[in-house]
């Protein structure tokens, strides 16, 4: 029997186990904004890795849960897995939207993004133990506490972490509908706009107020003007403020903007373009503040060699495994940044991250992991 499919055969018998470790993680709440709590499910985790016979570090990260650096020893040279412990909801979730088990689904807040694709991390870790197979390169598990807030945190870990390896793989979920590899992720901006008019009395002097409302309604044409799918950028007012009363003309008002880019250059065209707006009325006062915060994932040669051979191995256990480019963005963006090809949307099968409807599908879970344990035996080697 190949070794992919020795893996297979092995994960696929723990399918339970993988299931129960799962709902004990996303039994202990993690939303990124909750350091404390986040750090109960990573002393979970790094619980788990140490009996498992990592080398753990774990770095404080200002106010977010602790980044935790698992590390399977061998060595020269180290294949990087990438998962983050926070979560979107809230604590307290768990009483309505439980952890439970229907079918071939297993429901509940962050199985899906991303508990279950660090489940899958620990396993595809433990099948090489088991089968002898662990690669001589060393196996890097990181572990960050604050990407689903953009990882401000943890990005230069991650950076750091990713120029020492090899290659990086990324648990997030696949994309859906085809089960996908993620070989590419738009570049992610976001931008706050202030504006500052002058107030008046809406009926008695209305010609002495500026409207920093009448400015934000051109900005906001103007910004939205900027999207252009045919080359992937969007621009995106999402929220809007200003005013204080109908009868007066406002003096202040505001935006938040958030910007998708498809490459570098349009990423730096765009930012620049948006830190310049220029007033449209005479007498406002404008002030851009913000940037980049995602640089785009491209789809280089070296991710399409890493989607080719994770398909071979697919191939191998009945999986057709194909590849999609998403406008969300991920640690991966980051990893890509400094030049680490990157195998992203590695993680689980599922639907509805961030949605009440989170879940993933059991049956895929065994598969997923032996396709990780297949890609980090080959690229330890
Ligand atoms: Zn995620």
């Amino acid at each position: 029997m190949s070794t992919i499919r020795q893996l297979y055969a092995y994960l696929n018998e723990r399918t339970d186990e993988m299931v129960e470790m799962i709902t004990q993680l996303a039994a202990v709440e993690s939303p990124s904004s909750d350091g404390a709590a986040v750090n109960r499910c990573v002393d979970l985790l790094a619980n788990i890795l140490a009996r498992q016979g990592a080398s753990l570090t774990r770095l404080r990260a200002g106010n977010s849960g602790d980044n935790l650096v698992a590390c399977f020893g061998g060595g020269p040279g180290q294949v990087l897995l990438l998962g983050h412990a926070d979560t979107v909801w809230a604590s307290g979730t768990l009483a309505k939207m439980p952890v439970r088990q229907e079918g071939d689904r297993l429901y509940g807040p962050g199985v899906y993004d991303m508990k279950g694709g660090l489940v899958m991390g620990i396993y595809a870790i433990k099948a090489l133990q088991a089968l002898g197979q662990k690669p001589p390169m060393s196996i890097e598990f990181l572990i960050t506490s604050d990407e689903e807030i953009g990882s401000p945190n943890s990005r230069e870990l991650i950076e750091d972490r990713a120029k020492e390896s090899k290659a990086a793989i990324v648990l997030e979920p696949a994309a859906m509908p085809l089960a996908a590899i993620k070989t590419s992720r738009k570049g992610l901006g976001a931008f706050q706009l202030k504006i500052r008019g002058r107030a008046a009395h809406a009926g008695v002097e209305p010609e002495k107020g500026i409207s920093a409302l009448e400015e934000l309604a051109h900005q906001i044409m103007y910004l939205h003007s900027l999207t252009d799918y045919q080359v992937g950028t969007t621009v995106n007012v999402g929220v809007a403020h200003g005013g204080t009363r109908s009868n007066v003309v406002a003096a202040e008002a505001g935006a938040e903007i958030d910007l998708r880019v498809a490459t570098k250059e349009e990423g730096e065209r765009l930012t620049n373009l948006i830190l310049h707006l220029q007033p449209h009325l005479q007498g406002i006062e404008l002030e851009v503040s913000g940037g980049l915060n995602r640089p785009p994932f491209e789809r280089t040669k070296g991710v399409v060699q890493l989607y080719q051979q994770a398909k071979t191995l697919a191939a191998e256990i009945g999986v057709e495994l194909a590849e999609m480019g998403t406008g969300g963005g991920s640690d991966g963006n980051f990893t890509m940044a400094v030049g680490t090809a990157t195998l992203d949307g590695a993680g689980p099968v599922g639907e509805g991250a961030h949605a009440v409807h989170e879940h993933l599908l059991i049956p895929h879970l065994a598969q997923r992991a032996a396709i990780v344990a297949g890609m980090i035996r080959q690229l330890g080697n």
